[in-house]
Formats: structure tokens, C-alpha cells, sequence
């Protein structure tokens, strides 16, 4: 047996055999606490500021090489050197040394509570995230200090890097092309840690608890990105194993992925379209190398995080525009901003709410904002001018809400036509359904727009009860849950009868178990993360209707998930005999992480 096997959270799939590389380990419970000789203060003085400016210019180096695909992450390095050039932390740390005679890792940590005990209380994001950044910034000075800075140079080939939390400023650092996959103790599947993995094509784990304790540097370890495991020092049988498993699913995916930019077409002859969720512009290169035939979702939010400024018009208007040119002819549907929730922009400030999912989030908080939303709403239509341009808006719970946006959208339209500026007059208008209240008022609410897209994500968390980040109940995280496929079919229905087209573009669009029921459904497209469309097409044209139509009518006939899941899997052992060593994995993944 191998030395440990752990369990995570699989953000980023695929398989990596290599040595443990630790960055940023929890050393807090190291930090040694002295208290320095009176002839000592000076030099321990100078010691804590060498180790200000040591890092201040390493950082400076870093941010000369942001590789392009975390680019969008250049800004933080950037605040991080501006607080490493402002004395107040140093000067307080400073003033610790000279008055009590604490040695500087020591002074540093108490400046740092001071600021925390401070501005702790003040509930607004911007503060916290600012303490946040304190935090690993001093952290890094401390490391250096005490001498367990993440020595770089240690790190002589590729391998496998292993965090307590993983920032970007951190990846950046580490240079992309020695990566070879990712595991943290901390973060969940809309972490950045899983983001960025995501945008590297590497494999990730988040949320090993045990992490720190159980891997050492150097440690051969695998990160199994499909069954969410982390083998700690495999025998040689199980290393062999994994090997062996690599290596198919490299073979897998290479296949997979010379078919990929085929259409999405049934053996008889039904075509899906299969699109791109995207949450930054520069994946458009990945969505288009992994057959994307657009992109079905992008979500806009993420370009107003990590900063503490708003973007303009002008700044939104360039990115958009960018994005519909190259993407053209194919279709973007943006979709306005969902904020709130666990998405705060500083600017705003949060709104102390007791159950913010539930919250001030989404369309109702543009809806309360209208100059922030009026301002995206123009960017998108003078984007639509340039390209196959959508627009959709999230978390409508009624069709009030719906008449509301376009009324803003209306208002935003007649400024630009008043100002002559270009944009497409029959730029299509969605909604989102994520909600069980559009679930059930779906035949209303098709009047209003020009197509609807389920986002599964929210609609099994609101419709099941079940906090979408919460790894606690996350085996009740059901999509094959009798009552979510009913919900989708309802709403599937009730667009085609009223001659709009329907999209899904919840984690369900990614489910190679759940595609053949939507296909049995009728869906017109799907949306997904864009390294899951070549597995995903390849699940399509491997299929016919008359098979998926069958399936569906069993599985609406069962009453319980298990059942359901019996009957799918079945179906997918039957009709696609060459996944299911990949399938069997995902499996596992599942069985862990419930
Ligand atoms: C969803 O809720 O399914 C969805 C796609 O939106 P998000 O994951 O961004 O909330
Ligand atoms: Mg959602």
C-alpha cells in the first residue's frame, strides 16, 4: 500500500506522477518567538527590512513574467509590491522590535494582528481583502525571515506543487511549464486554484485536509484528477498502475481531441450545438483548440474581482469587443453580472446579509444598481456590432424582473442610437433559469426572451436545498435527482412550444451520464468548461436519439436517484464499451466525494 492516499476535490481533470514540491506551508506554528539582546535591535532591524525589500524585488521580477494566461493577475503582484513599499507594516513591526525586543518574524506577526484586530470588524469586502493580501504578504517576509521561503531554486525539473493556498502571484512565480499539477488544503471548485488549473490544462485537487502533515518535499506522489485521490508514495504495483491509467487517459484524451472539431452530430443525424462557459477572455484560445462552437456562457463577473477600482465602459466595451471579433461568426451569449452571493466588488461593499445566496445577488442587484448595470449593458451592445453577440440575464425569478432588464437594455439602446454609436437592434435577449420559481412559470416567461439557459448549478442547489459549496451535504448535490430532470424537462418543453431555443450550461453540460438524457430531451445546445467539450462531443456522436429518447422515458418513470443512476449507467457501459475505464474513474470521484 502506499504510504497515504488522500482525497480531495477534483477542479482540474487528468493524472500527474511527480515529486512533491511544498510552497507555502502553514509555518505559524513554527515561527520562532525571542526576545532579542538590547545590542541586537538595530541588526534585527535591518534584518526585517532586507527582508522587505528581498521580496519586494523578487516580486518586482515575477511581474515582468506573467505568462499570458494568467495575465488578468498581473494587477494583484502589482498591489502586493505597493504594500511592501509602504513602511506602516514594516514601521510597526519596526516599532515591536525597538520597544519590547521581539525578534522580526515575531514584531511582524503582532504588527499584522494589530491590523487585523483593527479592521476585523469592519465588515466591508474591500477591507478584507485588503487584510487578506496583508496577510500573504507578510507571510512571505516572515518566510524569508525565518529562512523557509519557498526556495525556487530547489525546484530543479518539473513537479507536482503541493500548498496550503495557492495564490495567483504564487503560480506566477512558479513558472507555468514546470507545473505538472496542483493540491491545496484550501479552496472549493470556484477557487482560483481550480480557475487557473483549468486555464493551464494540469491537474488539481483542492481541499486535502490532510495535506501538510502527510507529504513531504521530494515525496513521488500522484494527483488523480479523475477520482480525486492523492497517492502518497506508491508501491510499485499501484505505481504501475497509474501509469498505466495516465497514459490512457492521455491516449484517451489525444483521441478525443483529433475528433473534436467534428460536429456534435447523433448517428442519426441530430445535431447539439456544444458551446463554451468561459470567465475570462483569454480562454477563447482553449475553446476554440477543444471544438468550442461558441460560447454559451461567459461569465462577466470575474473581469470586476481582484481589484478595487470599477471597469468603465470603455475598458468593458474594448474587452467585449475583442471577444465578439474573435469569436465571429460563432455566437458569445454574455451574461450580465451575477455579483453577490460569494461574489463581492469592493467598490460596492457587502451587505451584511444573514443568507446572501438568497440574497442581494445577480439581476436584482443590478436591478438596485442600475448605473453600474447600464453601464455593461452599452459595452455588450456596442460589442454586438462587432459579432454574433447574446445577451442573458441571471437568477429571474418572475417575469416583472424580465420586463425590468429590457427596460434598462431599451434605455441603454436609445442612448447610443441618441449618440450614434453601432449595435446590433436584434441583439437576442435570455434569461437564466435557475430558479424553481421560473421553473414553474417557464411557459410565462418564454414570451418575454428569445431563449432560455439552464443553469443547473443553482437550480439543484435552490430546488434541493443544498449550499453548492457545502462538501458537508455535497452528496445530496444530485443532478440525476428525479425532481431536477423533471425541472429541465419542464422547461425544455415549455421553450420549444412557445419557439425559442433552450441551452444548459450547469456543471450538468460536463456530465458525460447526464448529456444522453438532455439529448432525449431536446436540448438545443449545451455550454461547459472548455477542456470537457472534446469528451463531451465524442459522448454525442457516439449516440442516436432513438437510444437517448428510451433512456429518458425510463429514467422519468424511476422514483428514486439511485435507480436513475443504475439505469444511466448501464446505458453508458452499453453504448460506449471504450470510455469505461474513464467513466469508472469519474465514478470513484464521485464515491469520494460524497
Ligand atoms: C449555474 O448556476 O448553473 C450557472 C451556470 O451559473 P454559475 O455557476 O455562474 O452560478
Ligand atoms: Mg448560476
Amino acid at each position: 500500500m502506499a504510504d497515504k492516499i488522500l482525497t480531495g476535490i477534483s477542479v482540474a481533470t487528468g493524472i500527474a506522477i511527480g515529486k512533491a514540491f511544498f510552497i507555502n506551508r502553514n509555518h505559524k506554528a513554527h515561527l520562532p518567538r525571542q526576545i532579542v539582546a538590547a545590542s541586537l535591535v538595530p541588526r534585527e532591524i535591518d534584518k526585517l527590512h532586507e527582508a522587505f525589500t528581498a521580496v519586494e524585488s523578487e516580486l518586482s521580477a515575477t511581474r515582468e513574467h506573467v505568462p499570458a494566461e494568467l495575465k488578468d493577475y498581473g494587477l494583484l503582484i502589482e498591489t502586493h509590491i505597493l504594500m511592501l513599499k509602504d513602511p506602516k507594516l514594516s514601521g510597526a513591526a519596526a516599532d515591536y522590535i525597538k520597544t519590547l525586543g521581539l525578534n522580526a518574524a515575531w514584531a511582524l506577526e503582532k504588527a499584522v494582528s494589530d491590523q487585523e484586530d483593527a479592521f476585523g470588524a469592519i465588515n466591508d469586502p474591500y477591507i478584507r481583502e485588503r487584510m487578506q493580501d496583508v496577510r500573504v504578504v507578510a507571510d512571505k517576509v516572515q518566510a524569508k525571515l525565518i529562512g523557509k521561503e519557498t526556495d525556487l531554486t530547489g525546484m530543479s525539473g518539473r513537479a507536482i506543487i503541493m500548498a496550503h493556498d495557492l495564490t495567483p502571484a504564487d503560480t506566477v512565480e512558479l513558472q507555468v511549464d514546470k507545473i505538472m499539477g496542483f493540491a491545496t488544503v484550501c479552496g472549493g471548485k470556484t477557487s482560483h486554484t481550480g480557475i487557473m488549473a483549468r486555464s493551464l490544462g494540469i491537474p488539481a485537487l483542492v481541499g486535502a485536509d490532510r495535506l501538510e502533515d502527510s507529504v513531504r518535499d521530494g515525496d513521488l506522489v500522484v494527483i488523480d484528477g479523475l477520482s480525486g485521490k492523492i497517492v502518497v508514495n506508491p508501491t510499485e504495483a499501484e505505481l504501475e498502475d497509474y501509469n498505466e491509467r495516465a497514459a490512457f487517459f492521455e491516449e484517451y484524451s489525444r483521441k478525443i481531441k483529433r475528433q473534436c472539431q467534428l460536429p456534435a452530430e447523433t448517428f442519426d443525424g441530430s445535431r447539439v450545438q456544444v458551446m463554451a462557459n468561459i470567465e475570462l477572455v483569454e480562454e477563447v484560445a482553449s475553446v476554440i483548440d477543444n471544438g468550442g462552437e461558441g460560447i454559451g456562457l461567459y461569465r462577466t463577473e470575474y473581469a470586476y474581482l481582484n481589484r478595487t477600482d470599477l471597469p468603465d465602459e470603455e475598458e468593458l466595451a474594448e474587452k467585449y469587443i475583442d471577444l465578439a471579433s474573435v469569436m465571429s461568426p460563432r455566437k458569445v451569449v454574455f451574461r450580465s453580472l451575477d455579483l453577490g452571493a460569494d461574489k463581492f466588488i469592493s467598490a460596492y461593499g457587502e451587505l451584511n446579509e444573514t443568507n446572501p445566496a438568497m440574497g442581494l445577488r445577480a439581476i436584482r442587484f443590478c436591478l438596485k444598481n442600475p448605473q453600474l448595470f447600464k453601464i455593461q449593458l452599452r459595452a455588450i451592445l456596442r460589442a454586438s456590432a462587432y459579432g454574433n453577440v447574446s445577451l442573458m440575464f441571471p437568477m429571474i425569478s418572475g417575469v416583472k424582473e424580465v420586463r425590468q432588464a429590457k427596460a434598462w437594455l431599451a434605455q441603454a439602446k436609445a442612448e447610443l442610437r441618441r449618440e450614434g454609436v453601432a449595435y446590433d437592434p436584434d441583439m437576442p435577449v435570455g434569461i437564466m433559469i435557475e430558479l424553481p420559481a421560473a421553473v414553474m412559470i417557464a411557459e410565462y416567461l418564454a414570451h418575454e426572451v428569445d431563449f432560455f439557459s439552464i443553469g443547473t448549478n443553482d437550480l439543484i442547489q435552490y430546488s434541493i436545498g443544498v449550499d453548492r459549496t457545502n462538501h458537508h451535504v455535497s452528496y445530496l448535490y444530485q443532478p440525476l435527482h428525479p425532481a431536477t430532470l423533471r425541472m429541465i424537462k419542464l422547461v425544455v418543453d415549455a421553450a420549444h412550444q412557445a419557439g425559442i431555443e433552450v441551452s444548459l450550461c450547469g456543471e450538468v453540460a460536463s456530465d458525460p451520464f447526464c448529456v444522453p438524457i438532455l439529448l432525449g430531451m431536446g436540448i438545443d445546445s449545451i455550454s461547459l468548461t472548455p477542456q470537457a467539450i472534446p469528451g463531451i462531443k465524442r459522448i454525442i456522436r457516439q449516440t442516436n436519439m432513438h437510444d437517448c429518447r428510451n433512456l429518458l422515458n425510463e429514467v422519468l418513470a424511476c422514483r428514486t436517484v439511485s435507480r436513475i443512476n443504475n439505469l444511466v449507467m448501464e446505458n453508458i457501459f452499453k453504448y460506449f464499451p471504450d470510455e469505461v475505464t474513464f467513466f469508472t474513474s469519474l465514478l470513484e470521484n464521485d464515491e469520494a466525494a460524497s
